[in-house]
């Protein structure tokens, strides 16, 4: 057996992969190259040298470049999704969406693209000015390394490749080990099609050792990576001089107040909590409920949870299938258990037949426990009963993590009071915390990371302003 990479445009073959098993059936579903930090280095030494031809394509090239892999992944749809069910275990309705969303992202960058340019400058407005032609105009980077996580193995991926490359910028791929089906697939679109610009993408597989000669490299000038807070703290600390973007974990939280619609929150509540099995940066993870309101809100969170149909991932009807591997199901059951051992009360039996993992709400937690204040990335939420808004706030702010927290009300002070003092990068008022629109700038504060994703947002991280004036 061999495993397929992309050194530029021209595939190339590995001896050396693991295989990648289901993490629902545990059979093989793929091979996983494991490339070396020598196979970083020539994949970075072909994105520089690609750099000219790139720069110097036009716009419209690589619009309709990006435009043609959209189509392409659309004609594919079900043949990436299934993959994406084989290698991460997401149910097969939430592959399909997930599919959608991809060319989504890519269309919206091609669009965003077309009409992000620079601004002409006044340079006569100061007193020590005169006046001049002056402008600025947004120049690709050069080379981009994109390195993504395993929970959303094509959306994330896209949502790095489409803003670089339409920017004009090369880019080296090192995606997820848990998916390099999906990410070979969805790259051999780009390589392939007839818009495509040589070398333009290449694509690495491995872990730590092709992710560290990737980031230590002085070729690249920005690192666009989505993954762990340790992973963004080792990158951070071995970059160097370059621009170095983190969208990292998060812990979210909301807050259900009595003006609210319960039921909808019960709903929506449900999905955030246990959508991807809880594996999502923005999970659901804390809900804060007003005392006068807990007991009802419980209840009915109880029966949105016991709604949620877990099986076999490959099934239209399921909403939640395995965790990616038995590690991370030990992980949750274990801080489950210690929960329960310090007092805290699940509201439905707490149960787990290997990977499967079924939907876990907590109640009467307290705030040190770990499944209250880490990361759980797993489908487990936690209910605390607080007095009002002033007793939820400091609870809410006080993590590590500030990605994206969510407020149901109908009280329009308290709308105002949450979006200002809640401490996150994305703030959602009526839903969940765990809604992300692909257009929105998105990303944390605190742990949660640094830079900002969504087209428009990840192109002004992956270009460079040049300042000009002609006197
Ligand atoms: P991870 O950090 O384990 O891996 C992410 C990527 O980093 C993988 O491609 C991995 O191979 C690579 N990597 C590992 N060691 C490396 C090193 N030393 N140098 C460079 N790269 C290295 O994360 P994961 O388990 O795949 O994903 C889950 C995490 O990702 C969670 O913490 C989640 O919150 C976070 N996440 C964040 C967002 C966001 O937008 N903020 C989105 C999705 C996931």
């Amino acid at each position: 057996m061999q495993a397929k990479i992309f050194f530029g445009s021209t595939e190339a073959v590995t001896d050396t992969f693991s295989e990648r098993v289901s993490p629902y059936s545990g059979e093989v579903v793929s091979t996983a190259p494991i490339c070396s930090a020598e196979d970083a280095r020539k994949a970075l030494k072909i994105a520089q040298e690609a750099k000219v031809a790139t720069k110097a394509s036009t716009l419209s090239q690589r619009c309709s470049w990006l435009i043609d892999v959209a189509q392409k992944l659309r004609l594919n749809k079900e043949d990436i999704a299934k993959t994406l069910t084989d290698e991460v275990g997401k149910p097969i309705t939430f592959a399909r969406v997930e599919v959608e969303r991809c060319i989504e992202t890519l269309k919206l960058s091609a669009e965003t693209m077309r009409t992000m340019h620079g601004e002409t400058i006044n340079t006569d407005a100061m007193p020590s000015g005169k006046k001049t032609t002056a402008f600025f105009t947004r120049e690709p980077v050069g080379v981009v390394v994109a390195i993504t996580p395993f929970n959303f193995p094509l959306n994330l991926v896209a949502h790095k490749l489409a803003p670089a490359l339409v920017a004009g910028n090369t880019v080296v791929l090192k995606p997820t080990p848990e998916a390099p089906l999906t990410a070979y697939k969805f790259a051999k679109l780009f390589i392939e099609s007839e818009y495509a610009i040589k070398d333009a993408l290449s694509v690495v597989y491995g872990d730590a050792e092709v992710g560290s000669a990737l980031i230590t490299s002085d070729i690249p000038r920005v690192i666009s990576f989505t993954g762990s807070v340790p992973v963004g703290e080792i990158i951070t600390k071995n970059a160097g001089i370059k621009k170095v973007g983190l969208e990292l974990g998060g812990n979210a939280a909301t807050y259900v107040e009595k003006s609210a619609d319960l039921a909808l929150a019960a709903n929506r509540c449900a999905l955030g909590a246990f959508v991807n099995s809880g594996q999502v940066c923005i999970s659901l993870q804390r809900i804060y409920v007003e005392a006068d309101i807990y007991d009802e809100f419980a209840s009915l969170m109880a029966e949105e949870t016991k709604k949620l149909v877990v099986g076999s991932p490959y099934d239209d009807d399921t909403f939640m299938g395995p965790l990616i591997d038995d590690e991370a199901a030990s992980r949750a059951m274990g801080w489950v258990e210690s929960a329960i051992e310090e007092g805290a009360v699940p509201l439905l039996p707490p149960h787990r037949e290997g990977r499967m993992f079924h939907p876990c709400v907590m109640a009467n937690v307290t705030d040190d426990m770990a499944i209250v204040c880490e990361e759980v990335f797993a489908p487990i939420v936690s209910l605390v009963k607080v007095d009002s808004f002033d007793d939820a706030l400091p609870r809410m702010n006080n993590s590590p993590y500030g990605l994206q927290f969510s407020v149901f009300t109908n009280d329009l002070k308290l709308t105002q009071r949450a979006i200002s003092e809640l401490d996150a990068g994305g703030i959602v008022i009526n839903d969940m915390p765990t809604l992300r629109f692909d257009i929105q700038p998105y990303g944390g504060v605190k742990l949660s990371g640094v830079g900002r994703e969504g087209p428009r947002f990840a192109i002004e991280e992956m270009t460079e302003i040049k300042s000009v004036v002609i006197c």
